[in-house]
Formats: structure tokens, sequence, C-alpha cells
């Protein structure tokens, strides 16, 4: 028996109904004739399309489209087409309709949006790379209709809005791309308000302990706050009724994020955040007047409160790109505390709230383009620019992008007077390169103010910029140290590449007369083997330093020698990798080296960095010139050997036979006494048939220490030996020595 959680079907259509309809009242001031009836039609299919269907709440799905909808047009000012395009935005991704019906139903327009949405739905579930190549894709569609992302923004806000239903995982993930990705691009867009709730809910979610630390922090000040306000603000309404300036004055408490962001920068606790709040005052007044008014409201504000003059911001005069349009500045309370007063009309307010979407609703008023959609011009063709640069890798380019959203602009002036605005910190030569790409590469200096100026000078606010150039000017690798643009940044790289190749050119037209006069001809094997050869991983590299004389050309016939003769030996070892060599002491022949069964012969020689002798563990390295070398396993240059040459490295075993004698050099350390050295070298000699070859003694304050070399056969003698010198009298240590 299955138990089915009863659903009240009637109370749920009750309130899809009753949403739908806040829906249309919201709208409302938007709608033309006709507009309800499509908005309709839309709801009907959606409602259709996801029948039966289910958020992971348990929610009927439809509540999720006109939740975003509601969005569109609520909090960011978005009208009908969007109204549709929000209704209908996940059918085509979860239903059995397709991009062409919608296209037959409401027209090209909102197929192309919901075509967009579609397109850009799988940006998250993918690698790293995929996300910021998708997020790429998404801002492309900038270019056709930015509602596209202004509406996955409202589905993503309503998705962060309604996560807790979502598994603990998926939380995480869906709440860290949002402060990855759309947190920056509700910012870059203006869109404040969002911007902040999307950043306050990323915190809830990820660091759910502190977001609500701080909400209960927030809330217990918040009588002693508006306490503040009120006393800080009175005088100031007054004076405003008394000018008859008609206002607004709200004294807003930051988002939690920007207060935890504070902290964790700052690292102080929630009692020591100063600014928790700004004061806003907000005029109402005509379009023309309105800069007059806010300096009015500026000059009533400082003449109450000292102004803090390194924190005037002047966004009035000239709005920010992103179309925000506000007078800022930090004031001393009476208390002995700094202020900060948010003056603008409600025009800017709401852009500054909505976007630059709430624009619109001004544009028609003024039929010259207005500033802020200047701005989001300028803005827009920078991405443009950006994306154009197909070379740029998916991830560098999401990192340029969001590294420029939150960046504070500078703004700066040509000889002209025209008005170039840059990221703040960009320098005269950014400013070359925004002007243009062959004025950047040729940058010699700058004139700032008509003072002279290095490249690497940092642009100030209202700086006029004069740029020096010469024709044999040219970019270099220092540059990049000094530039903050994306713009430069990319042209000087793609110059410095193109400047490479050129220079690599030149170095293989080197290499190919030098292989033509060895009668060699140049293929990708003998390129392998010279990348191998000298240690690089690029053709043009090699080309390069060849160009560069880094790599001496006249070295290539000594190298290709080289190598040819590591392979003539390689040839003769055969495939020695999986087998082993067997050293043989063999009296007949010196210094014989016998391989596998077939045993044959190659020279060797013992490295005289270690002297094995027949017993120690061994290995045999391929010499270029000497043949194979013998190394004992524990020799000082082993290690290095192996790592880097280790397709040199063949095995070697010792075969039996005593007829050879190795040479092996003795430490003796013990107490000097009458007949010690006399008591050594009978052992030696005498007892164990041994030849000593030298035999050097110190002696000092009573020790006796002596060097002895002598022949041993292997390592078995010498074991012996050593344990008998032991037994000499007075004898503390023997040790063998390397060399
Ligand atoms: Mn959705």
């Amino acid at each position: 028996m299955t138990l089915v959680a009863e659903i009240d079907t009637v109370e749920e259509n009750k309130n899809i109904v009753a949403q739908y309809r806040r829906l249309l009242r919201h709208a409302k001031p938007v709608l033309k004739d006709g507009d309800n009836a499509i908005i309709r039609k839309a709801f009907n299919l959606a409602m259709e399309a996801h029948k039966g269907m289910r958020r992971k709440s348990g929610e009927p799905y439809i509540l999720h489209p006109i939740a975003v909808a509601q969005i569109a047009v609520e909090e960011i000012g978005l009208g009908t087409t969007s109204i549709i395009a929000s209704l209908l935005h996940d059918v085509v991704e979860d239903t059995e309709l397709e991009i062409e019906d919608i296209r037959k139903e409401f027209g090209p327009k909102v197929a192309k949006i919901i075509d967009g949405l579609t397109k850009i739905s799988g940006v998250f579930d993918k690698t790293m790379s995929q996300q910021a190549e998708n997020f790429r894709k998404m801002l492309l569609t900038l270019s056709d209709d930015v509602r596209v992302i202004l509406i996955k923004l409202a589905d993503r806000l309503h998705n962060m809005r309604t996560l807790d239903s979502m598994a603990r995982d998926k939380q995480l993930k869906i709440a860290s791309e949002t402060i990855y990705l759309y947190a920056p691009l509700a910012h870059r867009l203006g869109l404040y308000a969002i911007k902040s709730e999307l950043e306050d809910l990323y915190l809830k979610y990820t660091e759910p302990i502190s977001y609500r630390s701080i909400a209960v922090k927030l809330s217990q000040t918040k009588i002693a706050r508006n306490k503040f306000i009120r006393d800080f603000i009175s005088p100031l309404e007054s004076e405003l009724h008394k000018q008859k300036v008609s206002f607004v004055i709200k004294g807003r408490p930051k988002s939690i994020f920007s207060i935890w962001n504070k902290m964790q920068q700052s690292n102080v606790d929630f009692e020591h955040i100063y600014d928790l709040f700004a004061i806003r005052i907000i005029i109402d007044t005509e379009q023309d007047n309105e800069k007059a008014v806010c300096w009015q409201v500026y000059s009533i504000v400082t003449d109450y409160y000292k102004p803090n003059p390194d924190r005037l911001r002047d966004w009035i005069s000239t709005p920010r790109s992103n179309g925000y349009e506000s007078l800022h500045s930090t004031v001393m309370s009476k208390t002995g505390q700094w202020v900060e007063v948010q003056i603008r009309s409600a025009r800017m307010d709401e852009i500054a709230e909505k976007g630059y979407a709430a624009h619109w609703k001004y544009k028609e008023n003024t039929d010259k383009t207005s500033k802020e959609e200047r701005g989001l011009e300028l803005w827009i063709n920078k991405v443009r620019d950006l994306l154009q640069r197909n070379d740029l890798s998916a991830i560098d380019f999401v990192d340029e992008f969001k590294s420029n959203l939150f960046t504070e602009e500078v703004f700066v002036f040509t000889p002209k007077g025209d008005l170039k605005v840059l990221p703040a910190g960009s320098t005269a030569l950014d400013f070359a390169f925004e002007i243009h790409t062959h004025i950047g590469a040729h940058c010699l200096g700058a004139k700032v103010n008509q003072k002279l100026v290095p490249l690497s000078y940092v642009l100030n606010n209202g700086d006029q910029i004069e740029i020096i150039t010469s024709s044999k000017q040219k970019p270099s690798e220092d540059w990049l140290k000094f530039v903050v643009t994306t713009k430069s940044k990319t042209k000087i790289k793609d110059w410095l590449k193109e400047e490479k190749k050129r220079i690599a050119d030149d170095g293989k037209e080197i290499v190919l007369r030098k292989l033509k006069n060895l009668k060699i001809e140049m293929n990708q094997e003998v390129m392998s083997k010279f990348l191998h050869y000298y240690n690089e991983k690029y053709a043009q590299d090699f080309y390069y330093k060849i160009a560069k004389e880094v790599i001496d050309s006249k070295g290539l016939r000594n190298a290709l020698e080289q190598i040819q003769g590591v392979e003539a030996r390689k040839d003769l070892l055969g495939d020695l990798k999986n087998k082993e060599i067997k050293l043989t002491t063999d009296s007949s022949k010196n210094d014989m080296l016998l391989i596998g069964e077939d045993l044959a012969k190659i020279d060797y020689t013992l490295s005289k960095c270690c002297n094995p002798i027949p017993g120690d563990d061994v290995f045999g390295f391929v010499t270029v010139s000497e043949g194979i070398k013998i190394h004992r396993t524990i020799c000082p240059n082993a290690a290095e050997l192996m790592a880097q040459y280790g397709y040199r490295i063949v095995k070697a075993k010792w075969t039996d036979g005593h007829e050879l004698a190795f040479l092996a050099t003795l430490k003796v350390k013990g107490s000097d006494r009458v007949g010690m050295l006399n008591n050594i070298t009978r052992v030696i000699s005498n007892e164990l048939k041994v030849n000593i070859r030298s035999l050097t003694i110190e002696t000092e304050d009573g020790i006796f220490d002596g060097t002895i070399q002598l022949f041993v056969h292997d390592t078995k003698q010498l074991d012996k030996l050593i344990k008998k010198l032991h037994m000499v009298p007075g004898v503390m240590g023997v040790t063998r020595y390397y060399n």
C-alpha cells in the first residue's frame, strides 16, 4: 500500500491565480492595449506545459515562472515582452514545446529571448572551463538582447530565494556560482538591490552562522541606530523644508554581506564597524534641475556637518559607466562618527536600485542619448571587444572580465577634451592603447597636464593626457607589469607573440641553412631530437633561442653527433630497458660487459665518482662519448642521473669471478701505539694477500688516522678485511671511502 500525501488542488489553484493577479497588478502601469490578452495566453501555455510538474519544495512548478516575471516587473522594471519571456522561460528547456512553437504564437522577439535563455541554461552544470565558456556565450547574447541576461538574473534570484528546499551540496554549488558570476553581473548592470540580495543569500547558505549573528546584531542595535539617524537628520529636515526642497530621507543599514566583508577585511568584530548604515536623501525634482538641487542639498548638509574632502564622489557630473548617478559625501556627526550621505534625485535612485532598465522610462523625455545610456553602451562595447578575442582562453576571459567588473573607474581627458573612462589604476600606457592599438604599441611617453611622465604613470581623475609616440618604439615584456586594462594586456601579448614568431622564423632559417650544409634534412624526427637535446618543448622556442643566440648555432653539428652517438649506443644496446647487464670480471678481457643471453660485448668503465667494485649494487649509465659507465646505486650522483636521464639508465649486475682486482679505499682510525701500522699491514698483506697500493697515516694527539688504497676482488673480500682490521687492538673504526 502506498501513502500519497493529500494535495489540496483547489487551494493550490487559488494561490496560482492570486500570484498571477499580483503580477498583472504590478505590470499594469506599463501595459498597453492588448497586452493583457497576450500575457494571459503565455500564462495559459506555461500552465499547460508545466502541468503536473513540481519544484523540489513540492510547489506547483508554474509558481516559479510567475515569480520570475514578478521580479522582472517589480524589481527590474521590465515590460510586456519580458513578462511573456519570463513566464515561458523554462518551457523549451523542460517540456515538449519547441522554440518554433513560441515563435508562431508570440513572434520572433520573444522566441529569440527564450532561445537565448535556453542556450545559457546549462551554464553551470559543467566543469569550470565549460562554465566559463558558457558564461562567455551568455554575455554574447548581451549584444542581441540584454533582456536575456536580466531575466536570467531574475530566474537566479528566485532560485536563491527558494534555495531552502535543495540538498546541502546543491545549495553550496548554486550559492557559489551566484557569488562568482551573477552578483558581479548584477553589479555591472547597476542592479544594486538584486546584487545585495544575491550576496546576502550567498552568505546565508555558505556562512549560516556568521549570517545569523550579523542579522541578529543588526536587529538588536536597530533602536539605537534609528535614534542616531533621527538626531542626525532632524536639523537637515527642517532646513530642507525651509528651503522648500521636496525630499525623502532614508537611513539604510548596509547589507549583511558588506558588513561581513568589512569584518573579514579589517579583521574586526561587529561592534567595531562604524559605517553600518548610509543616509540617503532622495529629492523629488525636475530632471533639468536635479544637479543644481543635489548640490544645494549638499551645501545644506555640509553647513551642519563637516565633510571629509577625500570622500566626496560626484557621479552626477560624470556618471559611472553602469549608469549610476549620485553625490556621495562622508561627514562628521556631532558625536564624532563618520556618516556617509548619498544625495540623488528620485530618477537617479530608481536607476541605482533597478539598474539601467529603469531608465528606459525616462529615455522618452529627451531625444538625445542620455548619459546613462552612453555609459552602458560603452560597457557593452568593451564586453564585445573582449568577446571578439577568441584566442583568450575562456577561463582567462572570465577572470579578466570579473576583475574588470569590480574595479572603479578613473575619468580622464584627451588633449581635445574627450572623456575616456578607464579602470582605476590604469596607466598612461593603458590610455594610449585605449585611444588606438597603434598609438599604444609605439607609445614612448606621455604628457599629463603638460608635464612629462613615464609610461607607467598611474592616471588620476581629471588628468588630460597627450601621448608621445615614436615609430622606433615597440612593446616589451616589461609593459605587462604596469598595464591594467584587458585591452592593453591582450594587445601587448599579441604583439609579443607576433614578434617572437618573427624572430623564430629567422632562427628557423639559420637552422635550415646549417642542416643543409651538413646534408641533413629537417623533419619531425630531427626536430624532436633537437628538442630533447636542448630540453625545449616547442620548435618555436628552439628557433627563437637560436636567433637570439641563446643556443649557439655553431653547436648544432656537435649536438647532432652527440645525439647520433647516443642513438648508436642505444641501437647497439637494443632494448636494454628490460634486460640486465651482467658485469663480468673475466681476466682475459679487461673491462667487459655482457648483456643478456647473447653476451654482446660493449665497453664499460667504472665511474671515478664512486669506484664500484664487484658485489656493489650498481647500474649502468649510457654516456654520450664514453660508452656505459657503471655507478654504485648509492653514488652521490645517482639520484640526479636517474631523475634527469632515466631513459639512459640500464640495469647492471656483477657476475661471479675473482680474477680481477678493484681499487678500494679504507679509512682506519684508532689510538696510536707502537706496532700499530705493522699490525695493520700484516693483516692486509700476509693474512688476506691483498695488495696495498698506497698507505698514508697521520697521527695527532695520540690518534691514528690512516688511508689505505688496496686492490680487492669484491665486496665479500673487502668485508672480511674490514672485520679483521676491527680486531686489531687499538683500532676504533674502519670505513670504506667512496674515492
Ligand atoms: Mn527557471
